[in-house]
């Protein structure tokens, strides 16, 4: 069954040529038990590594089965180490870190047998060698005699035809010596059994069949045999070891020498502390910015009103040249110069149309938090008290934001009402939930709903009290409760305006009956709210706020109202019967509900970022026109944005640069590990080669090694970040005062345990390909 015919091997090292084989022809017998006795280095060893497939001959053939090896593919010999071939060494040659049973199984675990059979078949055989009780032991457990019994277990478990022995006896003592030859002789019953030997004596004992060895060549054959029997169908079944097997083995073997590793994770892993306390330290930083951003944004909106200071390059040329700022050189003259800024172009009239307000509409909504209109709208607004109906004096409303900032406009509100804006997208009451806290109430939940806003300590402006029709002398036992649910009648231009005998128009006497009017509007304050602590700037006056949406009701319901109709058609103000000065008469008619285009406009963009983009898109409306009718905006936290552009982020860089060292190093250490892992498991690795392991196994053992490695050594720094994140925001809490600073996002820790385990993969990867071309029957010979 097997034959070799003409064999010749030789190694070259440097100048120097050993001819180790020098024809070798031979045929074995399907079961016979063979001893090749020999001087050492007459081949012997050579000759068994080329039986088993373990070396590959220079010339001549081996055949197995009647198929010739000639052409076989390192696969096609792994699969034939595999199947058809048990080695049983001189020094065992047991995977250490592995117990008895896996050791034995690793032949089947290589050619996928599953793994209930496996365990079956292993503690058959196991059994058969009288090791039963020792299954789940270590092989430094047990003695040279039982570690050999494993060795042959292992040849026998995944039923070869051959058995290949190496002075299996060579470290025994005589009586185990003979325990071991009993069993190999019985094993040989029906299988072919090769076995090298040194003793002469041994061999006539229990062989069928002496072969007498010299110089690399036989020169005595006890019982030659010639082959008749050829039989080609020789099938081989192709091995592999899957991944899961290899992170089994390399799990155990790390298991072996804990210490080691988790020095070398920890060492690993600093780099990736380094990293993740920078990136948790600038998000952290960065949301303090954010913050810092938008509160400056809440205080410095890009504004649009009437008049503006022009800011093109032309206006601020004619600006320099006149303003103090006109030449930087200091005037040697004693003559005083005259002249007029309102003489130049650098005010600017902006003319805002329904156009610019639709534009603005248009706006992407992601980049604004709110858009504020200021429009001068009166309101009619009555209550009614103790069966007594008082109007809500001095009801001028300033629509928009205008409360808060709008200066001189906003002291012309008796009862201090500022209106919130609608967000973009209509829901009016997201900017109050967003900045507001209810005290009392709740939130209003639509445009007729009103909010009283209190500041910080809760008060309120007594004329507001007052005009709202509270009883301010007992102001004392004046709770929120009895603040919610005020009622008042917002009544319409026509039912409130009577036209007297003269013409003009007077507010109603009967203000019972215009209380009643069915044009009227029901308005409720529905709620009591106050600033929330953790905003720092909110846009709304203390008073009554009320939502733009009401504003858009007023006008709608006004525009065509005969007072405002009047008033459109008469250069005399239809109530006093003056004429009017100047702009006033546009005021009034805004005044009166009859003019929807805002005096001033505010843009709240979310973040620096936003805001240029909403730049550009205020500059995009102006291309193209003529300076009269550009709109000029100005923006007052423009001086910002450079302070903030890109430092955080430059810092970020260099420091993640510096991390990124020890990154390297940490690459290079575990590279080094590895190489010495390599180094410490070249006998394992030529176990598994003997075993049938494809050099890709080999490569997937090590990699199993370096992933566990890194995926350890990533979790183990992130770990070791997030604690540090917490004595870090501490310090940095008592020097700035702000908490929680260092944050870890977890989108950070993820990536970093997979740049761990790709970068440790790599410093491995070198060491792993060196053990997969180690060539096995040197690693076998090593120690
Ligand atoms: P034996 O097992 O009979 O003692 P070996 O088969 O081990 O002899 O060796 C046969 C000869 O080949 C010896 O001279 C040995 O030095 C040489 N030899 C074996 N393996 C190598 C090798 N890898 N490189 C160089 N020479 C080798
Ligand atoms: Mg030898």
């Amino acid at each position: 069954m097997l034959q070799l015919t003409d064999i010749k091997k030789s190694y070259t090292t440097g100048d120097f040529t050993q001819v180790a084989l020098n024809g070798v022809s031979v045929n074995f017998r399907e079961n016979e038990f063979v001893a090749i006795l020999g001087q050492s280095g007459s081949g012997k060893t050579t000759l068994l590594n080329i039986i088993g497939g373990l070396d590959q001959y220079d010339s001549g053939d081996l055949v197995i089965n009647g198929k010739s090896t000639k052409d076989f593919k390192d696969g096609e010999w792994d699969a034939y180490r595999n199947n058809s071939v048990g080695f049983v060494f001189q020094s065992y040659n047991l995977i250490t870190h592995l117990s008895i049973l896996d050791n034995v199984e690793m032949g089947m675990t290589l050619s996928g047998v599953s793994s209930s059979e496996k365990k079956q078949r292993a503690t058959q055989v196991l059994e058969r060698v009288g090791l039963k009780d020792h299954l789940h032991k270590k092989p430094n457990q047990l003695s040279g005699g039982q570690m050999q019994r494993v060795a042959i277990a292992r040849a026998l478990a995944n039923d070869p035809d051959i058995i290949l022995a190496d002075e299996p006896t060579g470290a025994l003592d005589s009586e185990t010596s003979e325990q071991i030859m009993d069993l190999i002789k019985e094993i040989a019953d029906d299988k072919l059994v090769i076995m090298v030997t040194h003793n002469p004596e041994l061999a006539e004992q229990y062989a069928d069949r002496i072969v007498n060895f010299k110089d690399g060549h036989i020169v005595k054959d006890s019982n030659p045999y010639v082959e008749t029997t050829t039989n080609s169908n020789y099938e081989l079944k192709r091995t592999s070891m899957n991944y899961f097997t290899a992170l089994k083995l390399s799990g155990k073997n790390i298991a072996t020498k804990k210490w080691r590793t988790g020095l070398t994770a920890f060492a690993a892993s600093i780099g990736i502390i380094g990293i993740a306390l920078i990136l948790s330290l600038s998000s952290g930083f960065q949301k303090q910015i954010d913050e810092f951003q938008s509160d400056a944004l809440s205080e410095f909106p890009i504004t649009v009103s009437r008049q503006a200071v022009s800011m093109d390059e032309e206006s601020l040329k004619e600006m320099q040249s006149q303003g103090p700022m006109a030449k930087k050189e200091f005037v040697k003259s004693d003559k005083v110069y005259l002249y007029n800024p309102a003489d130049s172009n650098v005010t600017h009239t902006n003319n805002i149309t329904q156009e610019y307000v639709d534009y603005l509409q248009e706006i992407d909504p992601e980049l604004v938090r709110s858009i504020g209109f200021t429009r001068m709208v009166g309101m009619n607004l009555l209550r009614k008290t103790d069966d007594e109906v008082t109007p809500v004096s001095i009801n001028i409303g300033i629509s928009g934001v205008g409360g808060a900032g709008a200066g001189g406009i906003s002291s012309m509100s008796g009862v201090g009402l500022s209106s919130y804006p609608v967000s973009i997208d209509g829901k009016g009451s997201s900017y109050l939930k967003k900045n507001y806290d209810v005290l009392a109430g709740n939130y209003p939940k639509d445009e007729t709903e009103m909010v009283l806003v209190v500041d910080n300590q809760n008060r309120i402006d007594v004329e507001t009290m007052k005009n709202l029709g509270f009883d301010t002398e007992d102001i004392e036992s004046l709770k929120f409760t009895d603040i919610v649910g005020t009622e008042l009648q917002l009544v319409a231009n026509n039912d409130f305006y009577d036209k007297s005998e003269l013409g003009n128009f007077m507010p109603t006497q009967d203000l019972e009956k215009a209380y009643t009017a069915s044009a009227n509007t029901k308005l409720k304050i529905a709620a009591v709210v106050r600033q929330k602590e953790d905003v720092q700037v909110a846009i709304l006056a203390n008073g009554v706020a009320y939502s733009d949406a009401l504003v858009d009701l007023v006008l709608e319901k006004e525009k065509d109202s005969e007072i405002v109709k009047a008033q459109r058609d008469s250069d005399t103000n239809v109530m006093t019967m003056e004429p009017f000065k100047a702009d006033e008469k546009e005021t009034f008619v805004a005044y009166l509900g009859g003019d929807s285009t805002p005096m001033m406009i505010y843009i709240y963009p979310v973040d620096f970022a936003s805001k240029d983009k909403i730049i550009d898109y205020l500059d995009a409306f102006n291309k193209g026109k003529e300076t009269k009718d550009t709109i000029v905006y100005s923006d007052l936290a423009s001086s910002m944005t450079e302070m903030t552009g890109g430092i955080m982020d430059a810092i970020t860089m260099v420091l993640i640069a510096f991390a990124s060292i020890s990154l390297v190093v940490s690459l290079i250490m575990v590279g080094i590990i590895t190489y010495i892992s390599v180094l410490e498991r070249t006998k394992e690795i030529g176990v598994l080669r003997a075993l049938g392991a494809r050099k890709k196994d080999i490569t997937r053992v090590f990699n199993a090694e370096t992933l566990i490695i890194g995926a350890f050594s990533g979790f183990l720094g992130i770990l070791i970040a997030y604690l540090l994140t917490i004595p870090t925001n501490i310090i940095l809490e008592n020097m700035t005062g702000l908490a929680n600073i260092a944050q870890l996002q977890p989108l950070h820790a993820i990536s970093l345990v997979i740049i761990s385990v790709v970068l440790t993969l790599i410093g491995g990867s070198i060491p792993a390909r060196m053990a997969a071309k180690k060539d096995p029957v040197e690693a076998l010979r090593s120690e």
